[in-house]
């Protein structure tokens, strides 16, 4: 009973009671009466009262449970009411509708199959009724359309009856969710086999230490599971591009931008690395979500194979396998900004194998090769971090040095390279002297580039030309030679168009008949004011510049014109020799200038001779035997100048198809002393005529020489005893004096 109730029915009890007290001392004769009565009258009241309420409880509860089937009913959510004996049993419309209810059916058999339940009994449903403290069971079944539900339920005692209780199960339906997780799930696997096909490893990360690794991420790397933390993963990356990766992991970059580095990654438990792109993108927490670091993992390995591959074409050098010359420049480049920028020194060391065209000709290509690989591999040694060695074209080099102050440097490196190199003179190389030159210059400070610094590197190793074994750094005042050389170059040039270049010729004998069977057309410069210039002091220069081939086409067409008229005026037929130098000789129309100048004169080609001398023939041999070839095709003669002044061996002459050896004048001067001299110089001469190859001696100045070389089988003589060259009026005054 409520307190309300219950203080009115203590305020009417009372009222009753004073009522009666009043009576009865009006009445004192009815007082026992009175109260017996009233009594009675209480005790009746008691009586009703208790029949009454639980009356009223029972109609009570039937109304609690019609307010919550009226409440639940449209609630968008399943609800079941029911009792725990089972006699009542109320769905909402919500589930009514899910499981396809119409009128007739068992609310036992529903409660059954929702709950999952196989009887109703007190114990069958104690799994249900333990779900009160907060927790949840689901059950999937079948509604009338076969469609399956998955429904996770929840109950709550509603109220305890004295019968039986009355409980609330609501239910929290997960077919969509679980449709959805299918999905995703079904989602990722097409994601995943994408990824797999693409063969691309994705690796994520909210707190960028522990990351979720993709399936293929998985297989590429030979992960153990679908996590990997981050000092596992870089584990598998090579050590020098671990930098790279941690600066991609810790960079606070999160502009939502997408970022590249290319690292050496190694599978779990393997040694070999392979290349991969790894695409990362960092994107910022926001209310809802957390930071996110992650990236795809592509495999490159043949991309950079290809890479390294055409790199090392354009930049390797094949026979030495060090740098090449466009290596050295992009160094170089690089180097001398970063020289400039930040104050370092470094130097330009250029070298150059002495003789080196000997060495090959004389000991063959393998082992010309092998003096090179040797070369470079000494030069190796002196790089040090930063510099680079490089071979700039056939026996030059570059070594580039960082200088820590050091000023000695480049002198005490080329020369320690130059040690080195000589103890290489063993074996097959046992009897050349193996050198080296150098040319030096410093960065940033000996030019505005390093094209500039190489170039004067360059000229330091030219100014020593000729000097075998010598170091020389470049110094600013040797422009002023090659300014001094420009300007000969502009006068020769002049000269040239004022036809102050003249022929002069020296008379060759021959040592049987006593006649002139030759003369050798020699160039003179010879200015205005009557001074002579001889060929040594500006054919050097003229091979330089493009002059030599101007003065070349003179000699060529001046010597076969004069020859024609000495024929003409009816002196007997001589050979006019002319000497080439190795840019005429190795040019490709040479035979139609020929071709041409004997036409034009009308001179027989049997009476022209043209001389080479042995280091050119042998720079380039086999172009040089096609060229001479092609000489000989037109019937030119072909004359080997100054032989024996290189390191040509005797070899050669079964190759090169010459007419006539010259021998050079070093063995002559002093023939009738030196005996080693003269058994050479007869050697040669009966080699040569084994060969159908004719003879000469150069030098000649005293009939003692004369007459050895008679003796000794030489077929002709030049020399000052004959006669100096001289201009060709001077000349037919001799030939006149031997008709
Ligand atoms: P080369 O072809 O060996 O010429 C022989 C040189 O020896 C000539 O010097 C000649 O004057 C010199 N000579 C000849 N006999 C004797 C002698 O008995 N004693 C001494 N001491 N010297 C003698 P030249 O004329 O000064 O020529 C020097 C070199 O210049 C030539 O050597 C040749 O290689 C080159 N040369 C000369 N004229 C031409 C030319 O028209 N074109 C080219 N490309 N080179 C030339
Ligand atoms: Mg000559
Ligand atoms: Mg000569």
């Amino acid at each position: 009973m409520k307190y309300g109730n219950m203080l009115g029915t203590s305020l009417v009890i009372c009222l009753c009671t004073a009522l009666v007290v009043v009576f009865a001392f009006l009445r004192p004769e009815q007082a026992l009466l009175i109260v017996i009565v009233y009594l009675s009258t209480i005790v009746i009241m008691s009586v009703m009262m208790f029949f009454i309420e639980r009356i009223y409880v029972k109609h009570k509860t039937s109304v609690d449970k019609d307010d919550f089937v009226k409440v639940t009913e449209n609630l968008n959510s399943e609800f079941i009411l029911w009792t725990d004996d089972f006699d009542f049993i109320k769905f909402n419309k919500r589930l009514r509708d899910e499981m396809g209810l119409k009128n007739n059916f068992d609310p036992k058999e529903i409660f059954k199959a929702v709950l999952g339940l196989n009887t109703l009994d007190k114990d069958s449903i104690k799994p249900i009724i333990s779900s009160i403290n907060g927790g949840s069971h689901e059950t999937i079944f079948k509604n009338y359309s076969d469609k399956s539900l998955s429904i996770a339920w929840s109950t709550s005692l509603v109220k305890k009856m004295k019968k039986n209780n009355l409980y609330v199960t609501t239910g929290f339906n997960l077919t969509e969710i679980k449709k959805m997780k299918v999905n995703l799930a079904s989602a990722n696997d097409f994601f995943n086999a994408s990824m797999e096909l693409a063969e691309i490893g994705i690796i994520m990360s909210n707190d960028r230490k522990k990351y979720a690794a993709s399936s293929e991420t998985v297989r590429m790397f030979g992960l153990k599971g679908n996590s990997i933390d981050i000092n596992t993963f870089k584990s598998l990356i090579h050590p020098n591009d671990r930098m790279q990766f941690d600066r991609a992991v810790k960079s606070k970059n999160e502009d939502g931008d997408v970022h590249n580095v290319e690292l050496r990654i190694k599978s779990m438990g393997k040694t070999a690395y392979r290349w991969y792109s790894f695409r990362y993108k960092s994107i910022k927490a926001t209310d809802n979500t957390l930071p996110l670091f992650g990236g795809a993992i592509l495999d490159i390995t043949q991309e950079r194979e290809k890479d390294i591959l055409i790199e090392r074409l354009a930049y390797i050098d094949e026979v030495t396998e060090i740098a090449n010359r466009n290596k050295l420049v992009i160094t170089g480049q690089e180097t001398y900004e970063c020289s400039h920028l930040l104050n370092y020194t470094y130097w330009i060391i250029v070298l150059d194998i002495d003789r080196f065209h000997i060495i090959n000709d004389t000991c063959g290509y393998e082992n010309g090769n092998y003096i090179l690989k040797n070369f470079a591999h000494i030069l190796y040694k002196f790089v040090t971090p930063g510099g680079l060695a490089a071979r700039i074209s056939g026996d030059n080099f570059a070594l580039l040095i960082r200088d820590y102050g050091d000023n000695d440097l480049p002198v005490r490196t080329a020369k320690s390279i130059q040690e080195e190199f000589a103890k290489l003179a063993v074996g097959d190389f046992n009897s050349i002297n193996l050198s080296c030159s150098a040319g030096f210059s410093k960065m940033p400070d000996d030019g505005d580039s390093f094209l500039d610094v190489l170039e004067h590197a360059e000229f330091a190793l030219k100014s020593v030309s000729g000097q075998h074994g010598t170091v020389c750094g470049y110094e600013p005042s040797m422009h002023d030679s090659i300014i001094g050389n420009t300007e000969l170059e502009k006068a020769l040039a002049l000269a040239i168009d004022n036809n102050e270049l003249q022929l002069f010729y020296q008379p060759k004998f021959d040592l049987t008949t006593n006649k002139i069977m030759g003369v050798e057309a020699l160039i003179r410069w010879i200015k205005p004011d009557g001074t002579v210039i001889t060929p040594d002091a500006f054919i050097p220069i003229a091979e330089r510049s493009r002059l030599i081939g101007r003065i070349s086409e003179f000699v060529l067409n001046e010597g076969c014109r004069q020859n024609i008229l000495w024929q003409k005026m009816g002196y007997p037929n001589i050979v006019m020799s002319i000497n080439f130098t190795s840019t005429d000789f190795y040019q490709t129309d040479l035979q139609d200038k020929i071709v041409e100048a004997l036409a034009k004169s009308g001179l027989e080609p049997e009476w022209l001779e043209v001389e080479l001398t042995e280091t050119l023939a042998l720079s380039d041999i086999d172009y040089a035997v096609s060229q001479m070839n092609k000489l000989r095709e037109l019937g030119v003669k072909l004359a080997m100048d100054d032989f024996g002044t290189g390191y040509s061996s005797l070899s050669y002459l079964q190759i090169l198809p010459i007419t006539l050896l010259k021998l050079d004048r070093s063995f002559i001067t002093d023939i009738q002393n030196d005996n080693i001299a003269y058994k050479i110089v007869s050697a040669v001469i009966s080699i040569a005529k084994s060969k159908k190859i004719k003879t000469i001696a150069e030098g000649i100045e005293n009939t003692e020489q004369e007459e050895i070389l008679r003796k000794a089988g030489c077929d002709y003589g030049q020399g000052y005893l004959y006669g100096k060259p001289m201009p060709a009026q001077q000349l037919e005054d001799l030939m006149e004096n031997y008709k």
